[in-house]
């Protein structure tokens, strides 16, 4: 019997802890977490990505300050804002909407923001401690990840984990944590060989290409964990993931549907992230 890893219910978990944490935090210091947002440029998805973090900021009691700007934003505008949010007390963690309109160097606004303000864990510092295995916001795509397999009480240490793809907002930063947690680590990505006899070596499967369907049942041991990060349109219109659920479903002992599976951890542990910045800024101030 495949379990069906829910990330929907997961992430209401995630933001219900968050919730509790918020509030117990707030009342015994009057600080209350802030999650500033910033939106370059008119992009749909950007626009309702952004309105989906500001209503998870509204339910777990995060303030989120919202900063719009223009698609003629420059460079220097940009990094002027970022230099304020860094220096306001009351903004705890800085999310910057990426894509970035072409003009503008999104590696160099991602290393300007404080690492520890860093909620989603791409500074090139905080991606440093992710590979030395010390403390700091982590990417929290692959970071959900490893909190879907802890809810569903599934093992790392000792397992063989595959990772396809090695972004450094997913596949980079899910191997070193699937190694930080004893895992034995392959990263795949377009020049692997025979891709899916490496694939069929894993216990636990992580396929984050953005490629539909690719990952069928050639690619999957039997019994093995299909983690399915992959988020793609359809010329339709809905949402398929990386990995041919239907294929692959009975051969996997778990596996992520999509949507439904990794998703919506992304903005439960961005949360996460931010009351943990806030505390961690209280605690050193
Ligand atoms: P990137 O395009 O940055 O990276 C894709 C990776 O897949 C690359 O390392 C690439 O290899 C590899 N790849 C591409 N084609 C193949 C192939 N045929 N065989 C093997 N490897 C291949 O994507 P991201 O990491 O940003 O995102 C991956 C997927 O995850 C996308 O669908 C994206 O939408 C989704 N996503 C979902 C999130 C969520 O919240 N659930 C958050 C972020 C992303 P190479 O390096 O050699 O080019």
């Amino acid at each position: 019997m495949t379990t069906i890893i829910d990330g929907t219910k997961t992430a209401q978990t995630v933001r219900g802890e968050v919730a509790k944490a918020v509030a117990q935090f707030t009342q015994e210091t009057s600080v209350r977490p802030g999650l500033a947002v910033v939106l370059v440029g008119e992009d749909p998805a950007s626009h309702s990505y952004v309105s989906m973090k500001e209503r998870d900021c509204d339910e777990v009691g995060i303030v989120s300050f919202d900063h719009r700007l223009s698609e003629t934003t420059t460079q220097d505008e940009l990094n002027a804002l970022i230099d304020m949010l860094n220096a306001d007390d009351k903004v705890h963690g800085i999310l910057v909407q990426m894509p970035l309109p072409n003009h503008l160097d999104e590696e160099q606004i991602i290393a300007r923001i404080a690492p520890e303000k860093d909620v989603d864990g791409f500074h090139p510092y905080n991606m440093g401690c992710l590979l030395r295995g010390e403390p700091a916001p982590r990417a929290c795509t692959p970071w959900g990840v490893m909190r879907l397999l802890d809810e569903y009480d599934i093992e790392v240490a000792g397992t063989h984990a595959v990772v396809i793809g090695r972004s450094n907002i997913v596949g980079k930063p899910q191997a070193l944590m699937l190694l930080e947690r004893n895992a034995t680590v392959t990263i795949c990505h377009s020049r692997t060989p025979d891709l899916p006899a490496v694939c069929r070596e894993a216990d636990i499967l992580v396929a984050a290409v953005g490629r539909p369907a690719m990952v069928d049942a050639s690619y999957v041991k039997e019994g093995a964990v299909v983690i399915d990060v992959g988020i793609n349109r359809t010329e339709a219109g809905t949402l398929v993931g990386d990995v041919d659920f239907a294929a692959v479903e009975a051969r996997a002992s778990a596996i992520t549907p999509v949507p439904g599976g990794v998703g919506p951890m992304t903005r439960a542990m961005l949360m996460s992230n931010t009351y943990e910045a806030c505390a961690t800024a209280q605690g050193s101030a």
